[in-house]
């Protein structure tokens, strides 16, 4: 395999002057490292911006802030709470087109699958704006003679959020409202990658009234993230991105006695079924394995085409992605833009070499693409393999990147035994007619998130999002019931009024309820 700088070169005067900071206690600062790394525009291949880079001082300073504002803003009543949650929905409406263009000039996705993400993101919001009913506690009268009984659930503190490039502006928002909704301050350390949009992300809770430190946003890589992990001042972790650093991130936070919840890397597959609406499979599975160029942590990279389903689900897929265009994130036109490093195309294209090499066969090869006017943009096109089998590493390892596979199996139970034998658990589809099978796929398949007919079963804001197996580390899924959960602890407070044991000696006995 070619190894390739993952950054390339490329420096542009102005950019160079231009510096992302942290924003930390309502305002955003250098820190005090003094050190920066470039951010690219994918589309390009240029420097966008210089990113302040964050240590232990940083985090520290952006800790001591929220721990402050944590103190009145985890007792500020949930009717003062979800009128600023209200406004910051509002305001992330007004903002969408600002911030998705934000989004796409650091990531390469185009402006409408942008749009798309904060879309989705903005449903948690819409779901904390409810956080009044959705943190009702329990209740029990007289569980005992003048003995009454009732739940709380109360903020951790001060939780932080470690997010990935693919959605800048998504994931940290199944994070953050409900953190924030629930009681708590947070610090989010957004990727390095495409780290402005959370800073637009910072004013706009600003301008909707949110405390200042209640949301705080620091950069960098591993540094930072460590500080995070070893900060005692952190009582919670949310972590999204590859399998790898999920893993070491949980590891790490639970040593340091946190609690942790970590999503990692996926490789969700996809089952035709012979009896299925081919050219609907076809086209929700293009959709699912390019969009976005296949960036996404419920991207479909794989098909499982079952008996005859093959041959004509082959012809559908090669249909369909004669129609997309590769361009520039920003291009009206552009189905698919660039992915987000050097680096990441050339895992694409050796992942295609090799599995060609080992006798796959592509019916769609997009390892020539280039881009007319953007030839320094980190571009690959669409590419189709038929023919691959289990032991190739464009089958095997997540490639995140616009690369489907096709898997020929003769039966339902093979197909189920293939996804099933995959380290991850992220999401799995079934393409049928079938209720029957449709339904022992449901209850058979090992994935966290199962669609029919559904190529990506990305749950809606007022449910949960997460894997099984090396798709997530910890007990509890992102957003939603879980996310609220995950961001409280429970109390469970007994009663007595008035108090009427006036007389009688005190009993060494464990009391029982009468
Ligand atoms: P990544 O693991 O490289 O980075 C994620 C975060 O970890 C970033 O903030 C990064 O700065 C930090 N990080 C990177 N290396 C680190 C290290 N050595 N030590 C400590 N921190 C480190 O992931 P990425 O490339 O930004 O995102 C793509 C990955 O995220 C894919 O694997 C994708 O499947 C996954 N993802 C998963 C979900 C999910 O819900 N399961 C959602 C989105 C993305």
């Amino acid at each position: 395999m070619t190894i390739v700088q993952d950054t390339p070169n490329v420096a542009d005067e102005a950019a160079t002057n231009t510096t992302v900071k942290h924003w930390i206690n309502g305002a955003e600062t250098k820190g005090s490292t003094g050190r920066t790394q470039p951010i690219y525009n994918p589309s390009t291949g240029e420097v966008s911006a210089q990113l302040a880079l964050g240590d232990v001082t940083t985090v520290d300073e952006a800790v001591r802030a929220a721990t402050l504002a944590q103190k009145a803003w985890g007792r500020t009543s949930l009717a003062k709470r979800t009128m600023i949650l209200f406004r910051m929905r509002e305001l992330m409406i007004t903002h969408e087109q600002e911030l998705a263009e934000i989004i796409s000039a650091e990531h390469g996705k185009t402006v409408d699958d942008a749009r798309g993400e904060i879309a989705r993101g903005r449903e948690t919001m819409e779901f904390v704006c409810g956080i009044n009913q959705a943190s009702k506690s329990e209740f029990t009268a007289d569980a005992s003679t003048g003995v009454d009984v009732h739940t709380l659930r109360q903020p951790l503190g001060v939780v932080a959020g470690i997010t990935p490039f693919n959605f800048p502006a998504m994931v940290p928002l199944w994070m953050h409202p409900v953190a924030i909704a629930a009681g708590n301050a947070f610090i989010l350390k957004p990727s390095e990658r495409d780290p402005s949009a959370s800073l637009l992300v910072a004013r706009l809770y600003q301008e909707a009234g949110l405390p200042d430190g209640v949301f705080n946003v620091v950069h960098g890589g591993k540094e930072t993230v460590d500080a995070i992990l070893e900060h005692e001042g952190i009582a919670a972790v949310s972590f999204v991105g590859s399998t790898p650093i999920a893993r070491y991130v949980q590891q790490k936070g639970i040593a340091n006695g946190k609690r942790v919840q970590a999503l990692g890397g996926a490789n969700n597959h996809a089952i035709v079924m012979p009896d299925a609406n081919i050219d609907f499979a076809a086209s929700q599975i293009s959709s699912g394995a390019f969009g976005s160029a296949g960036e996404r942590c419920m991207a479909v990279p794989v098909a499982v085409a079952v008996g005859e389903a093959a041959e004509p689900l082959i012809a559908a897929l090669k249909k369909e992605v004669e129609k997309l265009e590769v361009g520039p994130g920003s291009a009206k036109d552009t189905d698919i833009g660039p992915v987000i490093t050097p680096a990441a195309r050339q895992r694409v294209l050796d992942f295609t070499t090799s599995a060609i090499a080992g006798g796959a066969v592509a019916i769609v090869d997009g390892r020539e693409v280039t881009v007319k006017g953007y030839e320094n943009g980190f571009y690959v096109g669409p590419t189709i393999l038929d023919n691959v089998t289990t032991d190739m590493e464009a089958y095997r390892d997540e490639v995140f990147g616009p690369l489907l596979v096709i898997m020929r199996v003769e039966t339902f139970d093979e197909a189920l035994e293939l996804v099933n034998s995959s380290p991850f658990g992220n999401g799995s589809a079934i393409f049928t007619s079938s209720g029957e099978l449709a339904r022992r796929f449901e209850v058979e398949v090992e994935a966290g998130m199962v669609g029919v007919n559904v190529p990506i079963p990305v749950p809606v804001g007022y449910f949960s999002f997460g894997g099984w197996k090396d798709s997530l580390f910890g007990d509890h899924h992102a957003h939603g019931p879980e996310g609220f959960r995950f961001y409280t602890r429970a109390k469970v407070v007994t009663t007595r009024w008035p108090h009427q044991e006036t007389a009688g000696s005190a009993s060494m006995n464990f009391p029982g309820n009468s």
